[in-house]
């Protein structure tokens, strides 16, 4: 049964992908709150207040939070231009409402697919804005084809705002050098395990070897006295973190999706541990939930029963 899951899940994922599930879900005015109320267990809803308000809200409960506005693979200049402003816009309402923010985000979003010099001049002014306000952004790591070009934009960006960050997958193997090298610059280091399906030869299965892996990034950053952003659900390897003290290190920091192990945010954060709770918000939700559902299948359950229930 799980690999009957993990098919659907692919399947789903990749049908997201290609926008087919947009235009279904659009034209089908009786499907679309059933979906809607779905996603709702791991998106604020569509609009940014939606997003800004329930972060407002875990702000007062003891949380930082990162906010995204849902999009990915944009394919046209205005539509880049369009969701840059509407990080833009993100960041002023969330310093006029007094929250200290992470912005995080994919550069696919604001121009990667399209044009580099735009996406890195999009990110120049988003960094600008968001560093006036006292903010931070997160950069996104997503497939392999774009790290290259995602690392490379990073570098240029963070020698002049080092209020960005970058996202590093331990599931690649070139992972390590890529730390090592980003090191020797100042913006904060989110850990990942990797959402992507990638090749073996370039990757490492979910496994002991890459929780050993993942650990090993934690430490060298740790180590190295960097920022660094643990964004994982798994309990194993909070324990391992925890043991080592790295969460009672300022420069650490745990990070979850909103809506997932929502038990283990709080027992970290009753614990007084720092924990960061991951938000997000847009009409582009069905993406979002088929990215939760794919990455872990038996949240295909958890949507039908959401469904059923409203
Ligand atoms: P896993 O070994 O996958 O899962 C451990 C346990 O956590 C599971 O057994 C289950 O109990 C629970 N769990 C994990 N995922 C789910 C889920 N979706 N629903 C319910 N329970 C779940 N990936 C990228 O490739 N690029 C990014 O930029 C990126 N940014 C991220 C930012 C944050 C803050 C977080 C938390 C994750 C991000 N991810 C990103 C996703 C990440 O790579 C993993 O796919 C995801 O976190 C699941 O891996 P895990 O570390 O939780 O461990």
């Amino acid at each position: 049964l799980p690999s009957i899951e993990k098919q659907f899940a692919d399947s789903l994922k990749s049908i997201a992908r290609n926008l087919e599930i947009k235009e279904y879900i659009q034209q089908s005015p009786e499907l679309y709150p059933l979906f809607l109320s779905s996603a709702k267990r791991f998106v604020t809803g569509e609009s940014r207040e939606d997003g800004v308000s329930i972060g407002d809200q875990l702000v007062h409960k003891g949380y930082r939070i990162s906010l995204e506005f849902i999009g990915e693979n944009t394919i046209n200049k205005e539509e880049c231009v369009r969701a840059k402003d509407e990080f833009i816009a993100l960041i002023k309402q969330c310093s006029n409402r007094g929250i200290s923010s992470r912005i995080s985000f994919d550069l696919s979003h604001i121009g990667l697919s399209v044009d580099p010099e735009l996406t890195f001049q999009n990110l120049l002014e988003m960094a600008k804005e968001a560093q006036s306000h006292g903010l931070s952004l997160m950069i996104s790591m997503e497939e392999s084809a774009k790290t290259d070009q995602i690392l490379s934009i990073y570098k240029r960006v963070v020698v002049e705002y080092s209020n960005v960050g970058v996202t590093l997958q331990a599931q690649l193997y070139r992972t390590l050098n890529d730390l090592n090298e980003l090191l020797n610059y100042s913006g904060e280091i989110r850990i990942v395990k990797g959402a992507y399906q990638e090749p073996s030869d370039i990757c490492i299965p979910r496994s002991d070897k890459l929780d050993q892996r993942y650990l090993e990034l934690v430490d060298l950053c740790v180590r190295a006295g960097h920022q660094v952003s643990i964004a994982s659900h798994d309990e194993a390897i909070y324990k391992q973190i925890i043991q080592r003290g790295y969460l009672q290190n300022s420069n650490v920091e745990a990070e979850m999706l909103y809506g997932i192990r929502p038990e283990l945010c709080k027992q970290l954060k009753d614990d007084g541990l720092p924990v960061r709770v991951y938000l997000t918000y847009g009409v582009e939700w069905y993406l979002y939930l088929c990215h939760r559902i794919a990455e872990y299948p038996p949240n295909i359950y958890v949507a039908i029963t959401d469904m059923i229930q409203g």
